[in-house]
């Protein structure tokens, strides 16, 4: 789903009829279905499974968009010249990047390439984040996040983020001038000043109690009412979640009732 900031935040799909606002879809019956087709999101060629983020096999291990540095960061080498893409990587990664720290129940740390802010912070349903540092290239900021996953965990708890389990006694000004101290003194040269808190505001109607997750391997038909969406996730009936970035390259349908 592609996102676009505002209170709350919008989402979309592409569809083959267009792009296509899922917010107005909130509190009402929808269907998902599945016809079993995944085509891989690289090569375009049918697939019985998904790998990585909607690849095909050959394509997960070939593709530089599923690069192990993809995941991990501080593998980089794309400011040596070196990736499984050379050009991929000298356009992707050996660009400005940018360190963060998000919260929500806790703080947690993370990575990206600064021109996906703050689509990469809505993605993971962080309810507030501040920038930590901006380094040249995605291997420096690799390491700043390996130095701080000591003290902070680099993983969303989707679970607590779902629920909107938030800690408002984190005081992410104070975390971020925290892990200054915690840099070795090489990195903190790419430390920022930058004091600014950015918050999100999700189009969810009512936060759910539990969640069930949904998965069209399992359920290749699901319905419901919608009733938020957040993250990557849409929820349904005020429990049960589906996973859209999981979905990559399924082919579905989807129907509204009335
Ligand atoms: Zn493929
Ligand atoms: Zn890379």
């Amino acid at each position: 789903m592609n996102t676009s900031m505002g209170k709350p935040i919008e989402y979309s799909l592409h569809s083959k009829e267009g792009r296509f606002v899922m917010n107005q879809l909130l509190n009402k019956k929808i269907e998902i279905n599945w016809n079993g087709n995944i085509f891989c999101q690289k090569c375009a060629k049918k697939t019985k499974r998904s790998f990585g983020e909607g690849f095909c096999y050959p394509c997960f291990i070939s593709a530089p968009e599923a690069s192990p540095c993809i995941i991990k960061p501080e593998l980089c080498q794309a400011h040596l010249g070196i990736g499984r893409d050379i050009e991929y990587e000298e356009k992707h990664h050996n660009q400005p990047h940018i360190v963060y720290l998000a919260a929500t129940d806790k703080v947690k740390v993370g990575v990206t390439r600064d021109t996906q802010i703050p689509t990469r912070w809505i993605d993971q349903g962080a309810h507030k984040t501040i920038i930590l540092a901006k380094t040249p290239n995605r291997y420096l900021a690799g390491i700043t996040e390996v130095a701080l996953k000591e003290y902070y965990s680099d993983k969303t708890n989707w679970r607590s983020m779902l629920k909107n389990v938030i800690d408002e006694n984190i005081d992410l000004i104070e975390e971020k001038w925290h892990c200054c101290d915690l840099l070795p003194l090489d990195l903190q040269e790419y430390f920022t000043e930058d004091e600014c808190v950015h918050e999100f505001t999700y189009p969810v109607e009512e936060d759910p109690a539990k969640v069930s997750s949904m998965n069209l391997e399992k359920t290749p038909s699901i319905s419901g009412v919608l009733t938020g969406i957040k993250g990557q996730y849409l929820m349904f009936d005020k429990e049960y979640v589906f996973n859209v970035r999981r979905h990559t390259s399924f082919e579905v349908e989807i129907i509204t009732r009335g």
